[in-house]
Parts: C-alpha cells; sequence; structure tokens
C-alpha cells in the first residue's frame, strides 16, 4: 500500500476511537513522512503533539498499524514543517452501521483500513466514544438525552421523528451517535444509518447529476431501520433535495421506523424550508438542546480530565467552565491545551497556568491561516483555487472571492492590503469594497448570509 494512503488508513480509524476533540487536536495535522528500515517517521506540527502522541498515543498508533498490516519496530515523531494546512479528509460523512454490498454508498465511506475484512470499529462506523455512558446529563441537555434514551428502548414507537435543535458544539452529535450505537448495541442486525445532511445531498446530487438514477440511493436511505440525519439546516435553499428528504422521511415514519434529525436551528427558522418538511418534523418530538449550564460543564470538564487520567482541581475546572461557556467543543480544546501544557512541563494545572495561557485568547484554532479560510470559502462554493484567486469576474466566482475577503477580515482581522494581496489582487480598495458589500449583505436574512454562517460553522466544527 502507498504510504499516503497507510497513513489514511490508519487516521481513518484512529478518528473512529479517540473523541473529535482529541483527533482535531492530536491527529489532524499529522502525515506520514518515510518507513524504512522498519522505523516509522511520522510529521508532527509542533512539539506539544510530539509529546502528546509520544506518551499518550504511541500504544494506540502501534495498534492500528499493526491492523494495517505494518509492524515497525518504532515510530519516530518529528516536527515537520512543511505540514500544509490542509482541512482534513475525515470530515463527518455518512457512516453506515450495517454495509450491506452493492449499495451506491460504498464508495463514500472513509478510506478502509487495509487489512482483510473491516474491523469492528469500522463495521460499526460510529464513533466509539459518543455513548451515552460518557454524554455528561445536566440542565440543558437532560431532556434531550431522556427523549434519546426512550428511543433506544422503543426505536420508531415513541418520539418519531425526534427533532433536537441547539447552538453548536454543545453535544446534538455526540447525542443522536450514541442513539445509534445503542441501538445497534442492543440489536446487532439492525439497519442503522447516521448521515450528515451535505453527505445525504452531495450524494443525492451525484446521484443526479451522473444520469444514473437515483433508486439505489433512495433504496439505500429508505431501507434504514433507524435513520439519522445531522444538520438538517443545511437543507436549506435545497428543493430538490428536500423533496427527495420528503419521500424517504414519509416512506420510513409510515414503516415505522424511528428518524432522528438535529439542526442549530428550529424547523420554522430554517429558511426556505418546504412547508410540508416542516410540519413533518414537528410531527414527533421538538427539543430544544440548551448549552450545559456551569455545572454540568465543570462536570463535562472533570470527566474528560479523568477519562485522561489527570487530576483536575476544582478550581481550575470551574475557571475553565468559566472562560469558555458557549461551547462544549472549545471547552474541550482549551482543557486538551491545558493539560498539554503541564504534561510538558511535568507540573500539575493551576489557575495560574490557565490564566497565563488564556490570557487575550479568543477562542480561536490557532491553525487558522488565510490560505486555510480561502480553501474552505473555495470548497464551500465547488470552486478551486484557481477559480476563487484568478482573474474571472462571472458573478458565480466573483460573490465567493467577496466573501473570502471578508472572512479574512472577520475571524483574522487582517489589513485591507493583506486582504489583497491573500487573493491576488494588487489594489486594497477592491477588499474594502468586498467587505463593505458583505458585511451589507448580512443584514438580510439571503443566501449571502446563509452561506457565510454555514462557513464559519464548519471552519469551528
Ligand atoms: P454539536 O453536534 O452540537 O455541534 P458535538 O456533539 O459535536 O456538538 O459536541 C462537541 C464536543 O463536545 C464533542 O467532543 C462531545 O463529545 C462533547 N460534548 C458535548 N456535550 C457533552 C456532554 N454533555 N458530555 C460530554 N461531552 C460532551
Ligand atoms: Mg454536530
Amino acid at each position: 500500500m502507498q504510504e499516503g494512503a497507510l497513513w489514511q488508513a490508519v487516521l481513518g480509524e484512529i478518528e473512529l476511537s479517540v473523541s473529535r476533540g482529541n483527533f482535531v487536536t492530536w491527529f489532524k495535522n499529522t502525515q506520514l513522512v518515510r518507513y524504512k528500515d522498519e522505523v516509522l517517521v511520522i510529521g508532527v506540527p509542533n512539539i506539544f503533539v510530539k509529546n502528546q502522541l509520544e506518551r499518550k498515543f504511541n500504544d494506540l498508533v502501534m495498534e492500528v498499524l499493526a491492523k494495517n498490516g505494518t509492524k515497525p519496530q518504532r515510530i519516530d515523531y518529528k516536527i515537520h514543517t512543511g505540514i500544509p494546512s490542509t482541512q482534513s479528509v475525515h470530515d463527518e460523512s455518512v457512516v453506515l452501521l450495517d454495509p450491506r454490498p452493492g449499495q451506491a454508498n460504498q464508495q463514500t465511506l472513509r478510506p478502509r483500513p487495509a487489512s482483510t475484512g473491516v474491523t469492528h470499529a469500522y463495521r460499526q462506523g460510529l464513533n466509539e466514544r459518543y455513548t451515552f455512558e460518557n454524554f455528561v446529563v445536566g440542565a440543558g441537555n437532560e431532556l434531550a438525552y431522556a427523549a434519546c434514551q426512550a428511543i433506544v428502548q422503543n426505536p420508531g414507537k415513541k418520539y418519531n421523528p425526534l427533532f433536537i435543535y441547539g447552538g453548536v458544539g454543545i453535544g446534538k452529535t455526540h447525542l443522536i451517535q450514541a442513539v445509534g450505537s445503542a441501538i445497534l448495541a442492543n440489536k446487532p442486525n439492525a439497519r442503522i444509518v447516521y448521515a450528515s445532511t451535505e453527505r445525504f445531498v452531495q450524494e443525492f446530487v451525484d446521484a443526479v447529476r451522473f444520469k444514473r438514477n437515483t433508486t439505489n440511493f433512495a433504496a439505500f436511505y429508505r431501507g434504514a431501520d433507524v435513520l439519522i440525519v445531522d444538520d438538517v439546516q443545511f437543507l436549506a435553499g435545497k428543493e430538490r433535495v428536500q423533496e427527495e428528504f420528503f419521500h424517504t422521511f414519509n416512506a420510513l415514519h409510515q414503516a415505522n421506523k424511528q428518524i432522528i434529525m438535529s439542526s442549530d436551528k428550529r424547523p420554522e427558522d430554517i429558511p426556505t424550508l418546504e412547508d410540508r418538511l416542516r410540519s413533518r418534523f414537528h410531527q414527533g418530538m421538538t427539543i430544544d438542546m440548551q448549552n450545559p449550564d456551569f455545572e454540568t460543564r465543570v462536570a463535562i470538564l472533570q470527566s474528560k480530565a479523568s477519562s485522561q487520567e489527570v487530576e483536575l482541581p476544582q478550581p481550575v475546572a470551574e475557571l475553565l467552565a468559566n472562560r469558555v461557556q458557549s461551547n462544549i467543543r472549545e471547552l474541550e480544546g482549551a482543557l486538551n491545551q491545558v493539560l498539554a501544557y503541564c504534561e510538558m512541563r511535568s507540573v500539575s494545572p493551576t489557575i495560574e497556568i490557565v490564566s497565563a495561557l488564556f490570557e487575550g485568547n479568543k477562542n480561536r484554532p490557532k491553525h487558522f491561516n488565510a490560505r486555510h479560510i480561502i480553501e474552505r470559502t473555495a470548497k464551500h462554493f465547488h470552486l478551486s483555487m484557481e477559480e476563487i484567486l484568478g482573474p474571472k469576474r462571472d458573478k458565480d466566482i466573483v460573490v465567493p472571492r467577496q466573501i473570502a475577503m471578508y472572512m479574512l477580515r472577520s475571524e483574522l482581522h487582517l489589513s485591507f492590503p493583506k486582504i489583497a494581496h491573500e487573493l491576488g489582487r494588487k489594489d486594497h480598495t477592491t477588499a474594502i469594497h468586498s467587505v463593505d458589500k458583505i458585511e451589507k449583505e448580512l443584514s438580510f436574512d439571503g443566501p449571502i448570509r446563509q452561506n457565510v454562517n454555514e462557513l464559519k460553522e464548519r471552519l469551528y466544527a
């Protein structure tokens, strides 16, 4: 197997066995540099990652490598500055719990481990770390948790569909994935499909575009016993997909199959959602999932720390829970930063360390740079980097280009000359004009606002 493919396969599997926060923090920007004389060299972006991989994750990496038929004598983690800040190929996508042969979806699965057959973790598809056991219940999420538990007891009977909505990073994906895993644990033969809405859309578009009929696609989703669709707000503005989704929904619902959806908005606030879908979404149970309160955030921190076998003094947990209020994903990232810092220096976490680390911190992941944002914007609009950076002035390129400039301003606070430069423009007044224009557009609830919101959300997801 090619070395690149080997490492992709290894990462694909590791992603399923560690939490998303850990994966993003420690594994995302790594690559296989070489494998020679039984020494495998992994390039890592910085000393923190090197240290953490050596101390905490080396066994796991060895184990997964072995499953993929590679057994080096040792692994060297080397700081490797040439690592591009590419977006991960491991975005949340369709996870097929019970893959049936001959389905159109097979090709869209994550990279497969190369070993014979598929590993248990892979076959299950869901991230095993997203369980009910490690989900901390408290004010804000208890209702959603209870409904999910009830569904596990009686899929398709109660709360069908279940529609959970709430802000970014508060545990929606964790919870609905946990339902999938728990039902599967009770009924190993259940056909459970977990799909991000983006994936559902992409597969539908592909099925139509390549003039293949959409029968396979439809049969696949309609054959599910439990259909879990994440982030249905992304159905907004996509008429034909909504129609397809409507039929899928009806087929499953009539057959008493369980449907679970998550969204960042209530059904009535998803723009351009067909009325008939909106009313379907409300047919069962709609739950507003709130940001966990302070006590719950503290408990989550304690639980994450203890799963890493670290003792977190209560005042430190409280300080962190106060610092990061809106989003558990960021809370987890902050905790990881603290733990890595302390481990490097062999000290215990203290209030002073946390205060120093987060002085002036704006909760922004450090790896963001201009290139990364431009790439993500281009990808969002299905443009190549050449197109977005090039001279063409077609409307469907100009607007994404303007959005990219706006993003550089709003997310990185770059100067206008710098923004112009990043987009290959000589004149900085273009940047001023573009940012201005997008800012004005954002005051209307139109496609530009929707796109910018989606883009930001994915950037921080
Ligand atoms: P969302 O889908 O709402 O954007 P996620 O489900 O991806 O959020 O959650 C973000 C991170 O926070 C995940 O790593 C998840 O495990 C963690 N998390 C969120 N809520 C809880 C909770 N109540 N207990 C433990 N971990 C949580
Ligand atoms: Mg999510």
